[in-house]
């Protein structure tokens, strides 16, 4: 195809093999499927319970096996032809376990009776089981297998005031497992569910024997479950969060709903695993730590050595699966800082590496490297100089495991005499109201108000408009060499910049609009779609997509292979659907249990995330769609989110809630970046230079562009100047005009923005 044909005329043309749909396709089934299996963390597995032996009979409760939670709501939905269950899956795998019809068949016409009475995922209410038929199904087997559920969506949070139970267990649910437990001796619980909840009920309880967590496992997700508990694929995921006890150990809760109106992050760079870990008396909370995740064989270490270059560490290690059962492990590789004077987490991850399925016996070598300047602290008050990335004299011990509290201290360690300045950067974002931020033993040190001059980023750029009636030259002759894009930015007039300052409107099947579309220059009109678990087309266009696990259950892989693949699967469906920008993947941290959008997300730590997220980008624009990485940054909570202040310490700013964009930006060059719509400190991220252009553009290199969330009440022209370089969806330009003829803005500014537009659609085949 010539360049742009799909672009501008939206040919129906299949991509897959002998010209058949690859949209939902049988091979994309598999890999979400696949992709679900290998998130799954099995969290407790007594006596060998699993896999379930051949011939088992099982009953199974809870509404969960019929209304299995394929993903999140909202923008993060997918539109699927069928979602396949929990009892569907099993029954799928009759020749290795017999179901308790009659028992599923009751879920069923519950799930059913309740959603003719217009309930949703959300507000299903866990159905009492008859005596009758509870005897009937403890009569036929003494193995039951429990699922709970949960659903949530963007725009609304969980509660912590004890009213919402999300992440607690409902009355209904608390009484289905006494149930449960008192009538069956073997009891296995299924968790589907999109963000951490509360797993102390099982761990501590005896007659609760396994337990998976099968998170949100995409449309294949309840034959995931079934393949996992017949054995047919062993689990090999990993807690990308820390599980703890009660909601009230994660320090984020406490001041979680202080307000609408902004969010202090006063917990500071001890966010997840970062504070249980370092904190004192603060590991007694953790349930499940964060890495953790047992599988149907064991693993064990040898043969780790370590060494540097001076530049990077180098860790090889030799895994031997020691079980009786074919199996992958991941290596995780954890840090420890030296004290110092900068209050440091105790661990954090700086490597990880997902072995291949090694059969019994096997012995298999990985290697693992990392930048020793990984190990730096961003010093935001000047403790060794301020705002420069520093490490502190000292060792830096390395722990090689399969969780965070499984490892061994490695003989190696890296050493430094005197403190060193890894990065001398700008003091940008910064707080004036924060109040207090934690330091390592758990208290609390005040940061006095300030007050702080926003920097500004005067624009380089100069693109005077010359008049070329007659002489026009189209982007199709920039990208064919015949003028440059400098030349052809001077063609475009006022009003041309500023419809290009806002979308397009929607073609073919999309509906959340498009780009660029100047006909009079040829330039086309690319769309845009949601992810991030797949493809979202609206449901009256009647296309169905692959629903692939939510980005938590792709997180608890660890496998950046398969990331990869399910962004090039996920960028071959939006191709084939002649859409061009793909409004994934979603990277905000898992800062607290209460956020409604966690299931978008992939973890409580930043650098799994930014690898997670770099791997996505590499697949989706491995087949010239564009990759969007959101919501850039510190949209960590849903409540009144458009007008939500996040409150946060430079340094937990780029050591957690950036560090993650950093990373894939580095690694990746997502061609675009989605602003979020909360404000950072005072100033709302669409509008703030000193995040668009100090950090993202000036301080990473950042060459694509910067959109907005959609519908963002920001003033336009600010957006212009800070580098956001279009206002999505369409939106009137008449403020922006208004703001250009007033001098607010310049044609300059608006060009640069319309340049970096100009780059995207070029870049597309
Ligand atoms: C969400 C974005 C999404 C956009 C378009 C917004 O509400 O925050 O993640 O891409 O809608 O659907």
């Amino acid at each position: 195809m010539k360049k742009w044909t799909r672009v501008k005329y939206q040919p129906c043309m299949p991509l897959g093999d002998n010209h058949s749909k690859i949209t939902e396709c049988d091979a994309h089934k598999n890999l979400s499927k696949k992709a679900a299996c290998e998130g799954a963390v099995l969290l407790k597995n007594e006596n060998e319970l699993l896999p379930l032996k051949t011939g088992q009979k099982i009953a199974v409760f809870g509404t969960a096996q019929i209304d299995y939670v394929k993903g999140g709501g909202g923008s993060g939905d997918v539109t699927v032809s069928y979602v396949r269950n929990i009892y569907e899956g099993l029954k799928l795998q009759a020749d290795k376990v017999q179901v308790f019809d009659a028992l599923s068949l009751f879920y069923e016409n519950c799930v059913k009776e309740q959603y003719q009475k217009g309930e949703k995922s959300d507000g299903l209410t866990e159905a009492k089981v008859p005596a009758d038929l509870l005897q009937s199904a403890a009569t036929f087997t003494d193995t039951a297998i429990l699922t709970i559920s949960r659903f949530s969506e963007e725009t609304v949070d969980r509660k912590s005031d004890g009213t919402d139970d999300y992440f607690e267990l409902s009355a209904g649910e608390k009484e289905l497992v006494s149930d449960v437990c008192a009538n069956f001796a073997h009891v296995i619980v299924l968790l589907n569910v999109g963000a951490m909840i509360d797993t102390a009920w099982f761990a501590d309880n005896d007659k609760i024997e396994s337990a998976l967590m099968l998170w949100q496992g995409g449309m294949e997700g309840g034959l995931a479950a079934a393949e996992l508990l017949v054995g047919d694929v062993n689990p090999s995921g990993k807690l990308v969060d820390t599980c703890a006890a009660n909601l009230a150990d994660y320090p984020s809760t406490a001041n979680f709903h202080e307000s609408e109106d902004y969010a202090k992050y006063t917990e500071d760079v001890f966010v997840g695993y970062r504070y249980f870990e370092t904190v004192p008396g603060k590991k007694a909370c953790v349930v499940y730590p964060f890495g953790y995740g047992l599988s149907y064989t064991t693993f064990s270490f040898s043969n780790i050595s370590a060494c540097d270059n001076g530049k990077k560490v180098f860790v090889t290690a030799d895994v031997t699966n020691t079980g009786k059962h074919a199996g992958k492990e991941v290596v995780q590789l954890y840090y420890a800082p030296p004290i110092g004077n900068i209050s440091k987490p105790a661990l954090e991850l700086c490597a990880f590496v997902k072995t291949p399925l090694l059969e019994s016996g096997e012995t298999y070598t990985v290697s693992l490297d990392f930048e020793i300047a990984q190990m730096a602290s961003f010093d935001d008050n000047g403790v060794v100089e301020k705002s420069a990335w520093v490490m502190e004299k000292g060792e830096y011990k390395l722990y090689l495991g399969n969780s965070i509290r499984n490892t061994v201290c490695l003989d190696y360690q890296y050493s430094i005499e005197s403190d060193k300045i890894v990065e001398q950067l700008h003091s940008y974002c910064a707080p004036r109201r924060l109040g207090k931020r934690m330091i390592a033993d758990g208290s609390f040190v005040d940061v006095p108000d300030t007050e702080v001059d926003l920097q500004e980023f005067p624009c380089e750029y100069e693109c005077p408009y010359i008049d070329a009636t007659g002489h026009l030259q189209g982007l199709i002759d920039v990208a064919e060499g015949r003028v440059s894009l400098d030349e052809f930015m001077t063609q475009l007039t006022d009003e041309e910049l500023l419809n290009l300052m806002t979308g397009t409107p929607s073609t073919g099947v999309a509906h959340l609009n498009g780009m660029g579309n100047v006909p009079r220059l040829c330039v086309p009109n690319p769309m845009t779609t949601d992810g991030p678990a797949g493809m979202r087309i609206l449901e009256e266009r009647e296309i169905y997509a692959t629903a692939f696990p939510v980005a938590i259950t792709l997180a608890c892989t660890w496998n950046t292979e398969l990331l990869e693949e399910v962004g090039k699967a996920e960028a071959l469906e939006v191709k084939e659907n002649n859409l061009s920008i793909f409004l994934a993947p979603a990277l905000n941290i898992h800062r607290s249990p209460l956020c409604g959008r966690n299931f978008e997300y992939f973890s409580e730590d930043p650098f799994i995330s930014g690898k997670m997220a770099a791997s996505i980008i590499r697949g989706v624009q491995s087949q010239r769609i564009v990759a969007v990485a959101k919501h850039f940054a510190c949209n960590n909570k849903e409540t009144n989110r458009m007008w939500s202040d996040s409150i946060v310490s430079e340094r937990a700013l780029r050591e957690i809630y950036l560090k993650g964009f950093e990373i894939c930006v580095k690694e990746a060059s997502p061609r675009m970046i989605m602003s979020s719509y909360n404000f950072i400190n005072g100033v709302r991220t669409c509008e703030s230079a000193e995040l668009l252009a100090g950090i993202l553009r000036n301080e990473w290199g950042y060459q694509g562009m910067v959109t907005s969330d959609w519908e963002v009440p920001a003033e336009h022209y600010k957006q212009v100047k800070a580098g956001n370089d279009i206002r999505m969806p369409r939106e009137s330009i008449a403020p922006l005009k208004e703001a250009y003829e007033k001098g607010l803005v310049t044609r300059n500014e608006m060009a640069i923005c319309a340049k970096r537009i100009m780059e995207m659609i070029l870049w597309l085949d």
